[in-house]
C-alpha cells in the first residue's frame, strides 16, 4: 500500500478553502497538509473550523522565490498545489524547480500589468521540469480542468475526430449581493473586459467584449443569455485536439451584472492602470477589489446550481455525431459539505482530484503537461464520487447545431 503524501497549498480564498477541506477527506492519500497564504489569518480560521489535526498553517508571500523555497523546505511536501492567484503561478513554478517537488494550479500566468493571459510562459517550463523530473499539472479546476477531460473522454470514446467544441458555463445562483464576483474580482473582471476570441479554422477570431451573445439551453436551469468569452483552455484545446474547426467558450452573466460592470468599466474602476491618489499609486480594479466581497463570504445563503459543460460534434466511423457532458452543482449543497459556494467548489473539487492522481502515480509523467494529455477515465471515475457527477447525451440536438459562421 503507498503512503500518503505531505503536501503544500498556497491560497487560503474561496477554492483555496474546498482544496483543504477535500484532501483532508482522504488520508489515504494526502498526509500532512500544509496551507499557507499572504494572509495567515486566513488560513488559521480555514484549519481551527477543520479540526484536523494533519492542518497546519504558514505565512507565504508566493511573489518571493525565496520565502517559497525556506516554506518548502521546511514543510517537505511531495507536491505544491497553487490555489493563489495566476501571477504567482512562475514563482512557484520556480520554487518547485529549485526544490525538485510536482506542481498544479488552476489558472495560467497572468503578469499584474498587463491584462493577457496564455499558457505561452508556463509552457516554456516543460524542458526544465522534465529534466528536473518532476511533473506540473496545468489549470486542474473545472474551466479550465474539467472541461479539458470531457473533451479528451469524448474524444477516446465517442470520435475519431473533433470538429466543433463549444463549452458552456452558466451560473444560475443567487448570492443576494448586489454585484460580487465568484472568484478572485480582480482576475475575473481582467477576463471578462477583455476582447473576446474564438477559434474557427485554423486561426483566432477577435471580436469586442462580450460583444457576441445568444440564449443557451441549460440542463434543468433553463435558457440563459450567453456571451462568447476567450478562456485559456481553448489555447490548450485546440492544440491538443489539432482537428477542431472551431472552438468557442460560452458563460452566462444577469443584465444586473453587466450594468454594474458597464457602469465601473464607464467611471473607470476596472482599470489596471496606476493612478495618484494623495500621493499614492493605487490601481484602480485592485481598489475596487478591495471593497467588493471576497468569494469565500458568498457560499452561506447562495442558492441555485452551475451547469457547466461541452457540446461536441464530429465524426465517428464516418458518420456524424453529437455529445454532450455536463455537470451540474447546487449552491447550497457545496456550502452544507465546505462552507463554500459552488464555484469555489466546482474548481476546488478536480484540483484535490488532479492532486491525488498525480500522487497515486495514475497521472504522473515529468514535464508540463495540461489535463487533457493524460487518460481521462480516472479522472472522470472520481468526479462521480467526489461531489461532481457528469451526464452525457449522445447524438442529442445541441444547442449549437446551427453553425454561426455567419453571426458577424
Ligand atoms: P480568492 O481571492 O478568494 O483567494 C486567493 C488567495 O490567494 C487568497 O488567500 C490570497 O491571500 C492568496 N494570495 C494572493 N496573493 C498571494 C501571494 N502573493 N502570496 C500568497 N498568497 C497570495 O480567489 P479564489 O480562491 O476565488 O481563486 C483562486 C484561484 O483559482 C485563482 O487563480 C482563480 O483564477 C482560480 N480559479 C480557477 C477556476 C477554474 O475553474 N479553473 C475557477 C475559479 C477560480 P490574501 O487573502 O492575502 O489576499
Amino acid at each position: 500500500m503507498p503512503q500518503p503524501k505531505p503536501i503544500l497549498i498556497i491560497g487560503a480564498g474561496g477554492v483555496g478553502n474546498v482544496v483543504v477541506r477535500k484532501c483532508a477527506q482522504r488520508p489515504d492519500v494526502f498526509g500532512e497538509i500544509v496551507l499557507a497564504s499572504r494572509t495567515k489569518s486566513k488560513c488559521d480560521a480555514i484549519a481551527a473550523d477543520l479540526g484536523d489535526p494533519r492542518v497546519r498553517t504558514a505565512r507565504v508571500d508566493a511573489d518571493k522565490v525565496p520565502e517559497l523555497v525556506a516554506l518548502i523546505r521546511d514543510a517537505k511536501p511531495a507536491m505544491v498545489l497553487n490555489i493563489a492567484l495566476p501571477y504567482q503561478d512562475l514563482t512557484i513554478m520556480d520554487a518547485c524547480l529549485e526544490t525538485g517537488v510536482h506542481y498544479l494550479d488552476t489558472a495560467n500566468y497572468e503578469p499584474p500589468d498587463v491584462a493577457h493571459f496564455e499558457y505561452s510562459w508556463q509552457w516554456a517550463y516543460r524542458e526544465r521540469f522534465a529534466k528536473a523530473g518532476i511533473m506540473a499539472l496545468l489549470g486542474c479546476g473545472f474551466d479550465p480542468g474539467v472541461t479539458g477531460v470531457f473533451t479528451a473522454y469524448a474524444r477516446k470514446h465517442y470520435f475519431d475526430e473533433l470538429h466543433y467544441l463549444d463549452i458552456i458555463d452558466c451560473n444560475a445562483g443567487d448570492h443576494g449581493k448586489a454585484f460580487a464576483t465568484n472568484f478572485n474580482p480582480e482576475i475575473n473582471i481582467r477576463e471578462i473586459t477583455q476582447q473576446g476570441r474564438y477559434w474557427q479554422n485554423g486561426q483566432w477570431v477577435e471580436t469586442a467584449p462580450l460583444e457576441i451573445h445568444r440564449p443557451v439551453e441549460y440542463p434543468e436551469v433553463g435558457p440563459r443569455e450567453s456571451y462568447l468569452l476567450f478562456h485559456e483552455e481553448l489555447e490548450s484545446l485546440v492544440a491538443n485536439f489539432p482537428s477542431l474547426k472551431r472552438a468557442r467558450f460560452w458563460m452566462t452573466f444577469g443584465q444586473e451584472y453587466i450594468t454594474h460592470l458597464r457602469v465601473l468599466q464607464n467611471v473607470g474602476m476596472t482599470s489596471i492602470k496606476p493612478v495618484n491618489y494623495n500621493g499614492m499609486e493605487i490601481q484602480p480594479l485592485q481598489f475596487l477589489k478591495a471593497v467588493l466581497p471576497e468569494p469565500s463570504t458568498l457560499g452561506e445563503g447562495y442558492s441555485g446550481k452551475t451547469s457547466i459543460g461541452c457540446q461536441i460534434r464530429g465524426v465517428k466511423d464516418g458518420r456524424e455525431r453529437t455529445y454532450f457532458v455536463y455537470n451540474n452543482c447546487d449552491h447550497a449543497e457545496c456550502y452544507r459539505e465546505t462552507k463554500a459556494q459552488g464555484v469555489s467548489y466546482t474548481t476546488g473539487v478536480p484540483a484535490s482530484i488532479g492532486a491525488a492522481l498525480m500522487l497515486q502515480n495514475t497521472w504522473m509523467k515529468p514535464g508540463v503537461w495540461n489535463v487533457e494529455q493524460f487518460d481521462p477515465d480516472p479522472f472522470m471515475a472520481e468526479l462521480m464520487v467526489r461531489g461532481l457527477p457528469w451526464h452525457e447525451q449522445i447524438d442529442q440536438p445541441l444547442a449549437f447545431a446551427d453553425v454561426l459562421e455567419n453571426q458577424r
